[in-house]
């Protein structure tokens, strides 16, 4: 009797707690190409999950030069989550030098990518998590990805997503809220590279841009006159800054097209820690604010 009680209790335990304490050794360690997903893994794998991020905060991920540890890191990896939509040219060089054996996970997969036609090629913009929507459908790839790895994490890996998604769904109120605040002629703004098309098709601002969706183009003398024009011609509010571009481009353009400076969006890349864009959730609760600032008054 005493016995079987005991198992019991042990079994309750188990399902309680999950595993023995000790069960999982160490953390398994993965890579993430970018700041931006590296933060979205480490919420879904919390302390079961090492993550190790290529493009480190305010860095650009279209243009890359990975360093030797990058190799290194890689090769000790069981995934390499990467966003695809063509954001990593420089990923297939580092997969090759590192000897990688895992598992690729493209986080974008099940997206609708927007396609768009850039010196008469049709591209697909990579910008896919600056719609918290498409956020989701990450968050559920990286679980997915994650329970396949290690399966004895399933719980955590649910619970940790689902505590994601909920954040992510009360944030998306929150966007639409403020900008549901802004009268409908000042919803057009001007940021440097073409990064925010995800995020004005889900909530009804326009972006243009004089540069294309990746920073590898640069704009040419006739680009940037046409946006001064055009910034004229429709009376945009503002332009806006990005942390993982020059701000000479926008400085020149916000000068002779008499427009302010908005402030600086994060769009590519995450803040360094202490800065106000640590965290996927904290990019959009900074660029929200920064644009409703600037557009209200
Ligand atoms: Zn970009």
């Amino acid at each position: 009797m005493k016995i079987r009680l005991f198992k019991q209790l042990a079994l309750a335990a188990v399902l309680v707690f999950g595993a023995p304490a000790g069960a999982q050794a160490e953390p398994i360690k993965v890579s993430a190409s970018f700041s931006i997903l590296g933060d979205m893994v480490k919420q879904v794998g919390g302390d079961r999950v090492e993550v190790f991020t290529f493009v480190g905060p305010n860095g650009d991920a279209h243009v890359y030069e990975p360093t030797p540890a990058n190799a290194k890191e890689l090769s000790e990896s069981k995934i390499l989550f990467i966003n695809g939509l063509g954001l990593e040219g420089w990923m297939t060089r580092l997969e090759k030098s590192s000897g990688f054996k895992g598992t690729v996970v493209t986080a974008s997969n099940g997206i609708t990518p927007r396609e768009m036609v850039e010196d008469e090629k049709t591209v697909s913009d990579p910008h896919a998590w600056q719609d918290l929507a498409n956020g989701k459908i990450y968050v559920a790839n990286i679980r997915n990805a994650l329970i396949a790895a290690d399966p004895d994490g399933k719980f955590a890996y649910e619970a940790n997503a689902q505590n994601f998604l909920d954040g992510i769904a009360a944030m998306e109120t929150k966007v639409k809220e403020a900008i549901a605040r802004l009268p409908a002629e000042r919803r057009k703004i001007i940021t440097t590279h073409d990064a925010f098309g995800y995020f004005g098709a889900a909530y009804g601002m326009e972006f243009i841009a004089p540069e294309g969706v990746s920073t590898e183009s640069e704009a040419t003398a006739k680009d940037v006159a046409k946006i001064i024009r055009q910034i004229k011609a429709e009376k945009v509010p503002a332009v806006f800054l990005e942390n993982v571009t020059d701000s000479r481009l926008l400085d020149q353009i916000s000068k002779e097209a008499g427009a302010k400076v908005g402030g600086t969006l994060y769009s590519d890349a995450l803040s360094p820690p202490d800065g106000p864009a640590a965290t996927y959730l904290d990019m959009f609760r900074n660029n929200i604010e920064i644009l409703y600032q600037a557009l209200s008054s």
